[in-house]
């Protein structure tokens, strides 16, 4: 399983910035209720720019147990953050968790792999 899984930190590290044709209301996945608006080409998701991030989707308590709310509508950048990789480690080291080794491209707090 993955560590994703009893981590989360990225979830609550960033700003998620994606395209709002990734919207459900553009034709995309990511349910627009779950986002804001900021500007006619850019969508972020809730919480993640608060000034202690945690994106509105994210389930659980980050190092313990955690899920994705929208696993399978989660926009662009929750694909492409790399576990282990040096995003990984500073999300971590944010929350007070040790760095992984790295490993292979993750998918944030759903990821099941
Ligand atoms: S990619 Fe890294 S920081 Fe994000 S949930 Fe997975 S282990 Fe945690
Ligand atoms: S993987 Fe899910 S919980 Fe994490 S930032 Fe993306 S949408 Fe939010």
């Amino acid at each position: 399983m993955s560590a994703c899984r009893s981590c989360g930190a990225c979830c609550a590290a960033y700003r998620v910035d994606f395209s709002i044709h990734e919207l459900d209301e553009h034709g995309g996945h990511v349910p627009a209720g779950l986002a804001l608006a900021l500007n006619d080409t850019l969508a972020r998701l809730r919480g993640t720019d608060h000034a202690q991030p945690r994106c509105a989707a994210l389930t659980g308590r980050i190092g313990e147990a955690v899920g994705c709310g929208i696993y399978e509508w989660r926009p662009g950048p929750c694909h492409e953050l790399e576990e282990g990789g040096d995003a990984c480690a500073r999300a971590r080291a944010r929350h007070g968790l040790p760095p992984l080794p790295a490993r292979r491209l993750a998918s944030g707090a759903g990821s099941a792999a």
